[in-house]
Formats: C-alpha cells, structure tokens, sequence
C-alpha cells in the first residue's frame, strides 16, 4: 500500500482510498481530495515537511503525517466520473417576504477563505477590513452598509471550505447562514480556481437562501488565457453567476444589484439535486419524512445533514430517535451499496459533480503541470536551502531600511527638525543651500566650543587644550579647565588634577579600557595621529596605549578667529533655502507673547508632555511606517503564506502548527488581531499556547522601543533590530517547547492543511491604504491613550504627595516614591538603582511604545548635551549605577519586548482564553519569560564584561539550567481521547 506520504516530487498519482475518520479525513476530502481525483506532487519544504502537491488546479501543503492517510497509486488512470443527475428540482420556494424597498435586508458574502470576500466587502461598503494575501484573515463577522443602498446591510464572514465546520470562526459562519439565514447571499468564487470554490457553491445553494455567485478575480481569468462559460455554469447551477472582479470594481455594482433584487423577492435558488440515483432516493425519503418538521426551503439542507449523520446541524430539530433510526436504515443502505462511509459519499458526489461543471464551463489555455510565474517564483523563495537565508535577509532588509536609512533619515527630521528645539530647512530641492546651514552651523559650534575652552582654562598663554567626550553619558569635558570638575563629579573622592588621586585617574583609565596596575607616573599627554591623547607607558619599555582625546590645540590666535566666526541665521532664505521652525520653537514664541512664563509649570507640562512624551512616540512614525509598508507588501503578494509553509516543519517538530504561524505573522502589525487571528486553530490546547506566544514578534509598538534604542546604544544596526524579531521566533519556539512538555498542552499538533495563494502584484492604494489604517491607529493612539498618560505621569513627576510643585527635584516627587518601592524588582535586571526604570517599565504594560515617552520624559531633566540619544544614554547609565549602561539598555529593551503584551492585548488574550484562570496563566507566563531574559543577560553580561558575580548570577545560571530541564525533559504521555 502506498500513500501520498511516500510519493517523490514530481510524480503524479491517483488517489484510491483515504484511510481512518474524524475530522482530519473529513478536512482532506472537503479540500478536494477524493477518491480517483489526481495529485500532482510539487516540492517537499525546505526542512522535509510539508508537502506542496496540486489537487484539483490549486496548491496546497499538507503535512507528512497528515499525507498518511491518502493512499495512491502510480499514474493517471483518470477513473470515470461518477454519473450524477443533474435532475431539477422543482422546490422553487417563494418566501413570504414582499417586495417592500424600504424593509431592511441582510447579505452575507460567502466563500472560501482568500477567495477576495473582504476586498469586496470594502469595495461595496467603502469599508476599511483588514485585506491579506492567505486564508484565515478574517475571523469575525463584520457588518457595513453598501453604498447607495441605505437598506442593505452587507455582511463580511470567514472564510469556509465547507459548511461542515472545523474552527471556531468556520462555526461563525455556518451558524449564522444556518440559524440567522441572511436574506441572500452573494457566494464568492475564486474564479482561478473554480473546481474547489464551486464545492461550496453546491452546498450554499441547499440552504434554500436566494443566491448570486460571483466569480472573482477575472482580471487574473483573463490574463491567464481562461475562459468561463457564465451561461453555461448558471444554466447549471439554476442561480445567477456573474464575473466580477473585486480589485478593479468590475461587475461588483451589478453583482450586488442583482443580490439585492433576489432578497427582495425572496425567491430562493432552486436547490440543484447532485448525488446520483440511491442516494438522491435516500434524501427524498429523508426530506419526505421530515416535512412540516422543518422550515419548507430548509428541508434539503436537514435532509441532507441526516444523511452524513451530523448531529450538530440537525440535533436542534427535536426529531424523535424512532423516526432518525428509520431514516438511517437508508442511509446505511446506501453505504453497504457504495463500500464507503456516508461522509464520504456525500463529499465524492458533491466533488464529481463539481468537477462536471467545471469541466463544461471553464476552458484553460495553460495545461496543467506547466509552470506559471508563481510557481516559479516559489522554486526559489521556498526552496531547500534558500528558503530560510531569505526569509531571514526579508526581515533584515525590512529593519535595515526602517532603522538605518529612510526611517531613520525621517525620524531624525522628526525629532531634530519638527520636534527639534529650532526647526529645519527644506532639503529638496534646495539641497545645496540646507547642506550649506549644515556647514556652517557646524563651524559655529566647534568655533563656541574653541572659545568655551580656551576660557574654561583660564589661562591667557594655554596652547593645548583637550576635550574629553563621554561618549556613553554625552559629557564633553575641557582639559585642563573641567577635567578636575569632571572626575570629581564621577568618583567622588578625587582631588583637582594634577594632584588628583591616581586611583581615580586609574578609574578613568580602566573604563577606557587601559591595564589596572599602570603607574600614574606613566601617564602623559600626546599626540595620536596630530591629534592630542592621553599616553599611558607600557610595562618594561614595552610599547604603550595611547588614548586619543577629540581634542583641539586652541591658543589665542585661533581662539580670536573663532570669536570672529557668526552665528549663522537659519531664516536666512537666500543663503539656505526656506526655513521652517520647529513645533516647539513656534509655540515658545507663542508663549511668550501671551505671557507664560517658560519656567511656569504650564509651560513645563505643554513642552514636556505633548513635545517630549507625544512627540517622542510620533517621531517614530516614519519608521514604523516603513515596517508597515514592508508587510503590507509581503501580505498582500503572498509571501506570508510561504513562510507559514517554510516554517511548519519547524513549528511541528517543536509541537506546534504550521498554521499557529499565521497569527504570528499577523502580530508583527498588532498583537490584538494576532490574538483574535488564532481562531483558525481548531484544537483549544494549540489555539491556547498560540495566545500566549504569539505576540512575542515585534509588534508596530515595540517596533517604536527598537528604533528608540537601537540607534541609541547599538550605533544603528540593523543586525540588532532584526536580532530581536528572530529573538521573537525564538522565544516561540523555546516556550512551544516547554510548554508541550506540561499535560495541558501536550500532543500532537494539530493538522496543516494550507492553501498557498498565487503569488499576485499587489496594488499601489490597496498597500497604502493597509499602511495608513495601521499608522493611523498609531498615531491615534498616541494622542489618546499615550498623551493622557503622559499628562498624569507628568504631573505625579513634579508634585508631591502634598501637591507642591516640585520644579526640577524630581526626586520628592510622588512618582519616585511610587518608583521607590517598585525598583527592587528590577535591581537584578540592572536598570533599578534609580525609581525611573520602574516607571517606565510599569507604564509600558499601557501601550509599549508609552515607555519611549516616559524615558524621553525622565530623560530631559538630565543635565547633558547634544539631543536624545545622549540624554538616554545618561539616563541608562544612571538607572544602572554600576557603569554598565549599555548593556542595563539591552535587559531593559528585552524586558519591554518580552514581558507581557500592552493592556488592549491582554484584554482580548483574556476573553480568547476563555476564562480568568487560563488569562492568569498567559500573563504569568508572558512575565516570567520576559523577566528571566532580561534578569539572564542583564547578569551574565555584567559577569562577562565586569566581572560582577553576586547572589542574582546564580539566581540566572540556575535559570539557565531550570529552562534547559524545562526543554529537554520528557513528554508526558497523554491519553489522545481526552487531550481537549
Ligand atoms: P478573503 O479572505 O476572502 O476576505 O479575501 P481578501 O479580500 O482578504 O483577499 C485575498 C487576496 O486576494 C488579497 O490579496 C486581495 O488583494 C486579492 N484579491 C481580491 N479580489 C481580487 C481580484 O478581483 N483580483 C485580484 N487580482 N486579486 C484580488
Ligand atoms: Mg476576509
């Protein structure tokens, strides 16, 4: 016995049997994959696993293990169609209602998932539904009015294969055409590929709702070359079919016109008869004993559902069990005549008949087996061994260009120019005149810096003068003048220079880099490429370190022409170009015109809260921007599906589905639809751990703390950023590991049976309008949620408990004493020395991108130079306090990206759950792994790079040691009967 699981690429056979029950049979055959249909397999996925094959003229994948249950056989041996009467019905049933224009009518758009439901939906509505290349995107039901039509109400559903369903979104669907019955229904067909969309057609149609089909995706018919026989197949099928196209608006108008005149009437299509002569016998005795049981234009449907022994459809009906034990009597009949079960009946008549009318209206140019431009793209993005590597350099690029180039081009202009403290010049197209302020503002700076110097040392005849630029707190220190001041100010014991403790030089020294035992005597000033540097010796006449010092030799002849240099006015047109000030620049001047004061505390709030805290988090917009047209792009053309597909051997072999993918995918937008996009998941126990690790994937809002930090600490790599969406897929698979290993999860995963849409060319509005809808919810978030937060932490910042302004002394305010007491939680993560690290971690659990705000808003108080990133970089060296800034960044980023998500997804991750107590142990779970990453790289990197070892190092091996046993440990075996 062969099964398809056995079957080389490349090879086509016949399927002869399909072995065990249950729904994964069930799932297989209503995919088309029927007794005598042909399989044609395609690829085996990068890793092995899944299949790709083609069956009826579409793709899909399949899972290896699921593949077992097909048996083949070699070879096309194209059986003969099993006859079929397409015998009428003459069970035309007028509806009682009346035709009444003013009544208030219901459509539902059905059809299988990624058939273009939702473009339609939009394009009738106006409407703004989440639109992507791959099926499951939509699982909820969503309602609009269409437009011109004030009485017509149009319902989105999810998609289904079939009416018998699976998921708890295909429940959705098939509850509402059943038990709510929309007036009518416009049955959605994939017109490039109408053998497997035309099996639903057959069962919509026994609904006895009126129906239009509408065969979407002509625009893609036609340039294939094929042809659809619309009479024909309407003839057939006894109901109106009519071609649209849902992407350019052709034939939809119509399509609903004629939608909306059917409800009217109420006229139900007649309800075309398509299994042959024993088991239509069987249903007209079925429908015959249950008339006047069941709602008259309903009665085949019911009929039909008795016959597969669906409980769930007819269970409702209060029948008497004599009456189903009769009524069974034929149906095990005809499953004696046919050898099959009566699923399986049903599901092969429906698909021979399909393939009939398929075969009379469709001519394709292109033979099957050919390549099309798809499949040839998808020999290299799915490929063995380029798969990964690109799915990899996809995501990186993504990074590469949101953090080091056109985002981060837009987010300086942003933050320096419209949220700067001046304002900017226009770039294009006056280029050379805005490079010309660039100059000459530059040697107006560094001539002030010459004049600070040279004055600072307070020598008259000085020659050398030094800077010394604290790169991680943003110090600049002037030597001879400051340098004194400057080490005072770092190790508190130091004396003036000169007679300065040589520890503290020593000190200095060490964090530059230099040996511990260098002797004082050994230091001295030099030069390092005509530039100035500390020298130190080295032992034993060997070669010694020298320090370079951004330094400049100042002596009075070069300070005068500094002094000589003026100060450059930006509003200068002619010289650079139009001018714009800054947000915050009009609105001081504003201020002061109106008289409020700047040291006010009105005028502290407005500039601190709206252009530090809002305007941080709307400085980031170009940059997620770009991140969302990235995936707007890569949704709608189709890759998404390609990685679920890629991935699945991975997520299979780490007990988790192919399909729990999707979800994840969804997140890298926003974790809200990710939590709602697992309801594809049929079995509760995947669908639950998909929940609690799905929106470990950058999210647009952390997306915002990526580009807030990378550029910050890790000198704009887009290796880190993109680092941190593979840490993401790790985290997944880490805790998919373990969690599989507890008995609430264990199992098999569920099967993965994925349609791979062609690849298509997505349009210019559909990607901008995706890119909008998100950056729009950003951006509205920001001026809601974020800045009500930022005015209340803004005002617990700088009152205390007795409600006294507290100016510049944030310490007494009511924030730190709150921050006090929650800091010792984050002391082992390294950003707790100070009550700012708890502040910002706490209000990030708001929205994710609330804690760039309040670290802009803790920031700005801190005495240092130059802008943002050097006022993060102190602020991190402070909230450390061991001098390990940079790496106290890393935990805090890691803490903020992987401890639970924001407030709205919790919410929704706790009404998916199901129930408080499964909500708890999400949010438990979610904390624990973000604090034990950042606790473990917070103190194993300070163990490298310091040498610092106390009790918390060994709290994190110990961590170490407890998730590798968490990992590796066996699987509890699990009674399969009662795993849900
Ligand atoms: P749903 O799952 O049925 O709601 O399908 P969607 O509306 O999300 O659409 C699935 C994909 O098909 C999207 O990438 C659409 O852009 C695309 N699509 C929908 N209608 C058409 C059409 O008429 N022509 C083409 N070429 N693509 C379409
Ligand atoms: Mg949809």
């Amino acid at each position: 016995m062969k099964t398809l699981k056995d079957i080389p690429v490349g090879a086509t056979v016949t399927v002869t049997r399909l072995h065990g029950e249950g729904p994964l049979k069930r799932r297989v055959m209503d995919m088309g994959i029927t007794k005598g249909v042909e399989i044609y397999v395609r690829k085996v996925a990068p890793l092995g696993d899944p299949v790709e094959i083609t069956v009826r003229g579409y793709e899909l994948s399949i899972r290896k293990s699921d593949a077992e249950i097909i048996e083949v056989e070699k070879g096309s041996s194209s059986p003969k169609p099993q006859t079929t009467s397409a015998e009428e019905s003459a069970a035309e049933a007028p509806s009682a209602a009346n035709a009444d224009d003013s009544r208030e009518i219901k459509i539902a758009l059905a059809g299988d998932p990624n058939c273009g439901k939702t473009t339609l939906f939009n394009e009738l509505t106006g409407g703004n539904q989440y639109v992507g290349n791959w099926p499951g995107v939509t699982v909820e039901k969503k309602e609009g009015r269409i437009k011109g039509y004030r009485n017509v109400i149009l319902q989105d559903l999810p998609g289904i294969y079939s009416l018998s369903p699976y998921s708890p979104e295909e429940i959705i669907t098939r509850t509402y055409l059943v038990k709510d019955r929309p007036d009518a229904i416009i049955n959605i067909v994939d017109g490039t590929n109408l053998e497997r969309n035309l099996y639903l057609t057959t069962q919509l149609l026994e609904l006895g709702i009126p129906t239009v089909v509408a065969v979407n995706m002509m625009d893609v018919v036609r340039k294939n070359g094929d042809d659809i026989d619309f009479m024909k197949l309407s003839r057939e099928i006894r109901c109106p079919v009519m071609p649209i196209s849902a992407l350019t608006g052709e034939g939809t108008r119509e399509a609903a016109a004629k939608a909306i005149e059917l409800a009217r009437e109420g006229n139900a299509a007649t309800r075309p008869h398509v299994f042959t002569g024993s088991v239509e016998h069987a249903i007209a005795h079925i429908e015959e004993s249950i008339q006047g049981k069941v709602e008259e234009r309903s009665i085949r449907w019911y009929a039909i559902k008795i016959f597969e022994r669906d409980e769930k459809a007819y269970g409702g009906l209060g029948l008497d069990k004599e009456l189903l034990g009769h009524l069974d009597e034929h149906v095990v009949e005809c499953e004696k005549e046919m050898d099959d079960d009566c699923v399986s009946i049903i599901i092969n008549q429906r698909y021979a008949r399909v393939k009939e009318l398929a075969d009379a209206s469709l001519r394709k140019r292109r033979k099957a087996g050919s390549l099309t431009l798809s499949d040839k793209i998808d020999r290299i993005m799915t490929n063995r061994i380029l798969a990964l590597p690109i799915f990899a350099a996809v995501i990186w690029l993504m990074y590469y260009v949101s953090v080091t180039t056109v985002g981060s081009w837009m987010t300086d202009w942003a933050n320096d120019g419209v949220f700067g403290d001046e304002g900017w010049h226009l770039v294009w197209p006056t280029g050379g005149k805005a490079a010309a302020w660039e100059d000459d503002s530059a040697a107006y700076a560094a001539a002030q810096a010459r004049i600070e110097a040279f004055e600072a040392a307070g020598d008259e005849n000085a020659t050398r003068l030094f800077r010394i630029e604290d790169e991680e707190s943003g110090t600049v220190v002037n030597y001879p003048g400051e340098l004194d001041e400057y080490l005072a100010s770092k190790y508190a014991d130091a004396e003036a220079f000169g007679n300065i403790s040589k520890d503290d030089i020593l000190a200095l020294f060490d964090e530059k880099g230099a040996a511990k035992d260098t002797a004082l005597a050994d230091i001295s000033l030099s030069e390092a490429d005509g530039e100035p540097a500390l020298r130190v010796a080295g032992d034993d006449g060997e070669d010694g370190e020298t320090f370079p010092l951004s330094g400049f030799i100042a002596d009075k002849a070069s300070v005068e022409a500094a002094r000589a240099i003026a100060e450059p006015d930006p509003a200068d047109t002619a010289k650079y170009g139009l001018w714009f000030r800054s947000i915050p620049a009009v609105t001081d001047a504003a201020f002061e015109k109106w008289g409020i004061e700047e040291d006010s505390w009105a005028h502290k709030l407005v500039f601190d809260v709206i252009f530090g805290g809002v305007g941080t988090v709307l400085g980031f917009v170009p940059q997620i921007i770009v991140i969302f047209l990235f995936l707007g792009f890569l949704e709608d053309v189709g890759y998404m599906a390609r990685i679920a597909f890629i991935m699945d051997r991975i997520f299979h072999k780490f007990g988790l589905s192919g399909k729990s993918f999707i979800p994840i995918l969804v997140g890298m937008g926003c974790g809200v639809p990710a939590i709602l996009a697992t309801r594809t998941i049929e079995a509760r126990r995947d669908r639950r751990m998909t929940i609690m690790l799905g929106t470990y994937i950058p999210c647009g809002a952390k997306a915002a703390i990526i580009a807030m930090f990378v550029p910050a600490f890790f000198s704009r790599s887009a290796w880190v950023a993109s680092a941190m969406y593979f840490a993401g897929i790790a985290v997944i698979i880490l805790g998919g590991l373990i969690l599989k290993k507890f008995k609430a999860f264990a199992g098999d995963p569920a099967p993965f049976v994925m349609e791979l849409p062609a690849y298509h060319l997505p349009t210019f509005y559909g990607i901008v309008r995706h890119t909008w809808d998100r950056t729009k919810a950003y951006m509205i978030k920001a001026g809601t949620i974020i800045f009500a937060a930022c005015t209340i932490i803004w005002l617990l910042m700088h009152f205390t408990w007795g409600l006294h302004y507290v100016g510049d002394e944030l310490d007494q305010s009511i924030l730190a004493s709150i921050g006090n007491v929650l800091k010792w939680l984050f002391a082992p993560l390294g950003f707790g020395k100070d009550w700012a690290g708890a502040v910002a971690s706490v209000t990030a659990e708001l929205a994710k991108e609330q804690s760039t705000a309040t670290l802009s808003m803790l920031a700005e108080p801190l005495d240092v130079a130059g802008g943002t990133l050097p006022h993060l970089r102190a602020l991190f060296m402070q909230l450390n306090g061991a001098g390990l800034g940079t790496l106290a960044a890393l935990s805090f980023m890691l803490f903020n990206l992987f401890n639970p998500p924001c407030m709205v997804a919790i919410v929704t991750a706790f009404r998916e759950m199901g129930s408080a107590k499964w909500g708890w142990i999400c949010v438990g779970f979610q904390f624990l792994i973000g604090y034990g990453i950042a606790l473990v790289v917070y103190q194993l990197g300070a163990l490298f790079i310091a040498g610092h070892f106390g009790f918390w190092t060994i709290v994190a091996i110990l961590l170490v040691l407890a998730t590798l046993w968490l990992i590796f440990r066996r699987a509890p075996i699990i009674d399969e009967e009662h795993k849900d």
